[in-house]
């Protein structure tokens, strides 16, 4: 689903962030980016979603080459990519169902006037994924009376709401408790499993990771220095 091929980055300032990175994430896999602070994660998921361009490399998704499409194509293979934020990034004066609607507009402007008039098809959908996240009955809630994991849950409908290929995943759980941290992981391996979603979580729990994910890619300065399952990992990456 999600091949990277060669791909470096360095940035302006000299530094060289990712360096000659090589990975494969079939449809259906839930793959943990480990690594310590400057590893060069966030430099990988940005080279995914095209928010910066690689140095050198290809990244191909879904048949589409992300290194080489522009403007509408961009666009559209964008949306073959459903983001899952740390701090959830909803709108919080809008409803839950709203939030999730507005999943179907990433990356298009003028979502607002879509929340206006949005087709019965989308909004049956909205609400099947509420009802998979738990979050049927709070639909009419507005974001800001929601605990942090019952907005992740609306993060993860949202995202879904795309029906995208890839899901990015930021740091899902950093704001959570321990009990919370293990059901949203939970949730969004059994999610990408069922709908054969190719999955790529950056996560600085790797007790946490460990559990829940098919497999562990290791990054240190730039360079990928373990890929293998949860269970080969030692203490020591
Ligand atoms: P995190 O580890 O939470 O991802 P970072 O400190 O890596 O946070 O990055 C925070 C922001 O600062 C990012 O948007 C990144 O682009 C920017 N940033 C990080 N390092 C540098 C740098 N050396 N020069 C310029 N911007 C940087
Ligand atoms: P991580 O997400 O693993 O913390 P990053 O991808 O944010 O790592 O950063 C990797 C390296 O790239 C770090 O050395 C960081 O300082 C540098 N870096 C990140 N963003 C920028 C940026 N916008 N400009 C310059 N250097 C950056």
């Amino acid at each position: 689903m999600l091949t990277m091929t060669g791909v470096s980055k360095r940035y302006d300032t000299g530094d060289l962030a990712l360096n000659d990175i090589t990975l494969t994430v079939p449809a259906g896999q839930v793959m943990a980016l480990i690594g310590p602070s400057g590893a060069g994660k966030s430099t990988l998921i940005r080279c995914v979603n095209r928010l910066i361009e690689p140095s050198a490399g290809k990244v191909v998704l879904d048949g589409d080459d992300i290194t080489r499409v522009r403007g509408s194509a961009l666009r559209l293979s964008r949306r073959k990519i459903g983001m899952i934020f740390q701090n959830y990034a909803l709108v919080e004066r809008l409803s839950v169902m709203e939030n999730v609607l507005s999943g179907r507009l990433a990356y298009v402007g003028f979502w607002r006037s879509y929340l206006r008039r949005y087709p019965r098809a989308d909004i049956q959908q909205a609400f099947h994924l509420l009802e998979r996240v738990g979050l049927e009955s709070m639909f009419d809630k507005r974001g800001d009376e929601l605990s942090g994991g019952q907005k992740q849950r609306v993060g993860i409908a949202r995202a879904l709401m795309q029906n995208p290929k890839l899901l990015l995943v930021d740091e899902p759980t950093a704001s959570l408790d321990p009990k919370t941290s293990r059901q949203i992981m939970r949730l969004i391996c059994e999610l990408c499993r069922e709908q054969k979603l190719a999955a790529i979580i950056n996560i600085h729990d790797v007790a946490l990771a460990q559990q829940f994910v098919d497999r562990v890619v290791g990054l240190r300065a730039g360079s990928m220095v373990f890929d293998g399952h949860p269970s080969e990992l030692s203490p020591a990456v």
